[in-house]
């Protein structure tokens, strides 16, 4: 079993570089451990990702106002929220190899699993990355950068209070990337130090926030389920005390299984009112005429981990492949799909002439079909690499629900083959129909 998991992440890993989603880091300079560039289709992908989170949490509301802050913050937001003196996790060294690991995260904490050699030495590591703002070089000019999404939002919660006089409860919600010096990074994008998150801070009285946890709780649930996460692998997990961080009275984690082992996925915590007391920031209610503090629940999603788990949950082997005869194509050996909900897929649709070198297949195909449904769609590939066999190869792999393919017939009867992803099928659809077709099938 543990082997299947392994190929399983090798597998995923592989085809991600293979197809152009994620590539490592650096890589021609030997790689950057924690890092990750995103290909053509992985770039397509988590923007989706994002797009759709940010239409369901903030434009299809009307209490959550958006907010791109900046990555550089000054000193005193990160001394203000704790992260400075408490955003660190045990680390312990092999005296032999100096291999460090994160003393939570291994099995025996008294030997390396490198070289076998002793370890030595438990200390708290501070996981910001730190750096220096302008010329100066004393520590005033001191900076970080932001190990959260979060504190961008509380910085700015009088500016959004003051623009938009939101009432209670309201939330903000930002995207954007976060950093963590993590001591040892691994399992592909899932722990890595360079990252993004999706997260909504919402703001109420402390009164109500039992009800507004248990509501986000939902609400998070029904997200993952809607981009495609396989909910029979994910699991709540009620944080205890002492694994709580530093600012929250209640956790819950959204657990995934992952092949290497059940792991955070997403998070949702109580953080009371610890950051906004500790900015110094308060709330005039008008309509009580008082003044509080309000209390905060955040919903955060990691969108390196939502990708993984995406992936994880349309990775399909079929390995008798399907037999797509029609159109030249016959398709016998085994093949690997992506699942992915049209909604989210980096490729809505290819569109391929039967044969490249009929330049009457191709003018037809380029002109009457692809450029519409380009204009339409944007996520439409020109595919004519290749048999068409292989080309379905190709598109299974980089999760396409759909492939038109313009033959002879079009040219008599206007209408294309559609070929479905999953089951392989194949129908005639009049090319005048084939946005409504695919409009459909995207809701
Ligand atoms: P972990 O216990 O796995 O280190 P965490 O509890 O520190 O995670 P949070 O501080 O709750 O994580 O961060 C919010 C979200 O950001 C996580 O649920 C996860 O999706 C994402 N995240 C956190 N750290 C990383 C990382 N190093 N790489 C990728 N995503 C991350």
């Amino acid at each position: 079993m543990e082997k299947e998991n392994n190929n399983l992440m090798e597998k995923i890993v592989s085809l991600c570089k293979r197809r152009g989603f994620i590539f490592p880091g650096s890589e021609i300079y030997g790689g950057l451990a924690g890092t990750y560039d995103w290909g053509h289709f992985g770039v397509a992908l988590k923007n989706n990702i994002k797009q759709y989170w940010w239409k369901k949490f903030v434009d299809s509301r009307r209490d959550m106002y958006g907010i791109d802050a900046a990555i550089l913050m000054r000193q005193e937001v990160w001394q203000a929220s704790g992260h400075v003196a408490g955003f660190a996790d045990p680390m312990i060294e092999c005296e032999k190899c100096k291999e460090k690991y994160r003393t939570d995260q291994i099995v025996d904490k008294n030997k390396c699993e490198k070289c076998g050699g002793k370890l030595i030495e438990e200390k708290m590591f501070n996981m910001m990355f730190q750096t220096k703002v302008g010329a100066s070089d004393d520590s005033s000019a001191i900076s970080y950068l932001r190990p959260e999404t979060a504190q961008g939002m509380f910085v700015n919660f009088k500016n959004t209070v003051d623009a938009f006089h939101p009432k209670l409860p309201f939330g903000m919600a930002q995207i954007g990337k976060a950093f963590r010096n993590e001591i040892t990074p691994r399992d592909f994008i899932f722990r890595v130090r360079e990252f993004e998150q999706m997260e909504i801070e919402y703001f109420t009285r402390e009164e109500d926030w039992e009800k507004y946890f248990e509501y986000w709780k939902g609400e998070m649930l029904s997200w993952m389920e809607e981009v495609g996460i396989d909910m029979n692998k994910v699991h709540e997990l009620e944080v205890l005390a002492e694994d709580r961080a530093h600012y929250s009275k209640r956790t819950v984690d959204f657990e995934f299984d992952y092949p290497f082992g059940k792991k955070e996925l997403f998070g949702l915590a109580y953080r009371t009112d610890f950051d906004l007391a500790n900015h110094k920031l308060d709330y005039i209610d008008e309509e009580k005429s008082e003044k509080i503090t309000p209390h905060v629940i955040e919903p955060t999603f990691g969108v390196d981990r939502a990708v993984l788990a995406i992936l994880l949950s349309s990775y399909f082997e079929d390995p008798e492949g399907k037999q797509e005869a029609s159109n030249g194509a016959g398709e016998k050996e085994g093949r690997v799909y992506l699942k992915f909900k049209p909604s989210i897929a980096p490729v809505i649709c290819a569109v391929s002439p039967l044969l490249k070198n009929k330049p009457e297949l191709v003018e037809y195909a380029n002109t009457k079909v692809f450029a519409s449904l380009k204009a339409e769609f944007g996520r439409v590939m020109w595919d004519d690499n290749g048999n068409i066999g292989k080309r379905y190869r190709r598109q299974d792999e980089i999760g396409t629900p759909f492939c038109i393919v313009v033959d002879f017939d079009t040219l008599t009867d206007d209408t294309v083959t559609v070929r479905d992803r999953d089951t392989g099928e194949q129908e005639r659809i009049k090319v005048s129909d084939l946005k409504n077709y695919i409009k459909e099938k995207i809701n």
